[in-house]
């Protein structure tokens, strides 16, 4: 072929996610892998989908959102982190948080910037700060806790710096960060002009009874953050592609303007569904930590026999494991083994480093029925 353009992502290819399940599928695996229910979402969502697909709103919402979509996000807010958002200015649904984050990063951060992210790092982070033009610069978090080091974050920052991305509940490892590291980052920030992009798409799923720890809860890191979070992680239906983004009118307004031309809107009655939804059942995103935890450890227990070792995930709906004991194979090879071999699709955790450690670690998602995980830790079991 003569005509070819210079990349201008040279160094991506298709994500792991899609990889994975396209394995797992191939071979017929259990998929533990691509982080999505094996579930059906509450009856009632499905029923109001089902309402709205047979009714006559059909055509663009409102750019920002559907009004009572945004309302019912405003109440969720205020009554789970005392955050009061103005609907209106500060609230904008998206077609998915993978399109927050991405239009957050475009209207930030400019060419030459440098935005900290914390590896390993959702897939999505990095192209995302490269299309900007900007540099991403990685500070590494290591097992079995995979704290922050602030310190490592203060020498981080320079001039350039117009951007830190967090991520708590955090994928892949399950880390959840204290209210002490959300003091520590607001103190970094104070007297910056570094805007705190903050993945919360797990939001609800912490467990042990620990606090979900929001920016919105720190009125000095609200004040400069984009927070991100997505109705498919709460309400079962990653398919449904729906999410939204919480920042200062000044903020959502740089950013609307991103979000008009990336996507324009998200799916009217998928929004419609969720607004009523919402309204019905307002008790539902705090069930969530008792029904995953439970489902952590029915997994964990059913593990516990195993020749992996893990340490119980403190949020999100993954499960890290070590399997030194069993492989000495690279993440990679392990968890296309597993897929192809085992019958149990995983995820490997080195691609999300830019430098990944020697750790032999893959990824399992638990946000699947029972019994799909009681099958899946017996074939493990076996290794
Ligand atoms: N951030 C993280 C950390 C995720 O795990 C996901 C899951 N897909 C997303 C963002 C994207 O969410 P959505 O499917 O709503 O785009
Ligand atoms: N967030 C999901 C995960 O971590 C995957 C979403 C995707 O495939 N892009 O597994």
């Amino acid at each position: 072929m003569s005509f070819q353009i210079d990349s201008r992502l040279p160094d991506v290819g298709t994500t792991i996610f899609t990889v994975i399940s396209q394995l797992a599928q191939e071979h017929n695996a259990i998929n533990l892998g691509q982080g999505f229910p094996d579930y059906a979402g509450p009856e009632l969502l499905h029923e109001r989908l089902e309402h709205y697909a047979r009714g006559q709103q059909h055509q663009y919402p409102p750019m920002t959102g559907i009004p009572a979509l945004r309302q019912r996000v405003a109440e969720k807010v205020a009554n789970f982190y005392g955050y009061t958002a103005d609907p209106e200015h500060e609230v904008t649904i998206v077609p998915g948080a993978t399109e927050g984050l991405f239009c957050s990063i475009q209207a930030c951060v400019k060419p030459g910037d440098e935005v900290i992210v914390f590896d390993p790092a959702y897939d999505s982070y990095v192209p995302a700060i490269t299309l900007a033009g900007a540099r991403s610069v990685h500070i590494p978090l290591y097992a079995p806790h995979f704290q922050i080091d602030w310190q490592r974050v203060k020498e981080a920052i320079t001039t350039k710096t117009s951007m830190i991305i967090i991520n708590t509940p955090h994928n892949p490892t399950g880390m959840v960060m204290s209210e002490e590291d959300m003091q520590a980052l607001q103190r970094l920030v104070r007297e910056t002009k570094i805007v705190v992009l903050s993945d919360e798409v797990y939001e609800h799923l912490v467990f042990d009874d620990q606090v979900h720890q929001s920016v919105l809860r720190f009125p000095e890191l609200a004040e400069r953050a984009i927070m991100v979070s997505s109705f498919g992680k709460t309400f079962h239906v990653t398919g449904w592609k729906t999410g939204y983004c919480i920042a200062p009118a000044h903020l959502s307004h740089e950013l609307r303007k991103v979000h008009q031309f990336v996507t324009f809107v998200g799916v009217t009655p998928i929004q419609l569904a969720l607004a009523d939804f919402m309204q019905a059942c307002p008790e539902h995103a705090e069930q969530l930590p008792t029904f995953y935890q439970a489902k952590r450890d029915l997994f964990a227990d059913a593990m516990a026999d195993s020749r992996f070792t893990f340490t119980p995930a403190a949020g999100s709906f993954f499960q890290l494991m070590d399997y030194s004991g069993i492989s000495n194979k690279d993440d990679l090879s392990m968890a296309r083994w597993l897929t192809t071999e085992i019958g149990v699709a995983a995820i490997p955790i080195g691609l999300f480093y830019d430098k990944p450690p020697e750790s032999r670690q893959v990824r399992f998602c638990f946000a699947k029925e029972d019994e799909t995980l009681i099958n899946a830790a017996a074939r493990l079991s076996a290794l």
